[in-house]
């Protein structure tokens, strides 16, 4: 089976690296699903998984934004944060829900929605991989 080598990173450096056969990312346009020889393109990414498929298993990475650039070979991904189920603490991601929720709740103006929103979203991206 013909293989695509993901690498993604973050500004803490490498988060994961590995010999594919099929990438799912969601773009801000749609669902991107990536095979090896796939044509050249960049595009923005959403706060959800990328999804890994390797020997019948897929494995998921929570990504928080970024951008995927594909190579017909080499698929890169730069995301502020990504993580692995397993590097996810689903207690810290419990909690940063529950903390955005409670300011989204406040309709305060002290509250920066946007913030609040995207933090709310990370951390149901988290607590969907951890499943
Ligand atoms: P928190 O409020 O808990 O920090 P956050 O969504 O604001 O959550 P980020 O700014 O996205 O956190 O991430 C900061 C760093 O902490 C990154 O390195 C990220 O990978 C890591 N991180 C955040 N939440 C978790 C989690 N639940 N499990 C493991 N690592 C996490």
């Amino acid at each position: 089976m013909k293989t695509i080598k993901v690498n993604i990173v973050t500004p803490d450096g490498p988060a994961y690296e590995d010999n594919i056969e099929m990438v799912s990312v969601r773009a801000e346009s749609g669902e991107l699903g990536i095979l090896p020889g796939h044509i050249p393109t960049v595009a923005p990414l959403k706060i959800a998984a990328v999804r890994l498929k390797k020997d019948g298993e897929t494995e998921l990475v929570a990504v928080s934004g970024g951008i995927v650039e594909v190579r017909p070979d080499h698929v890169t991904i730069l995301a502020q944060t990504a993580e692995t189920s397993e590097e996810i603490d689903k207690q810290r991601a419990l909690e940063a829900k529950r903390r955005a929720e409670e300011r989204l709740k406040k309709h305060s103006p002290d509250v920066d929605i946007m913030r609040a929103e995207l933090a709310l979203r990370r951390a149901i991206n988290r607590l969907e991989i951890t499943k």
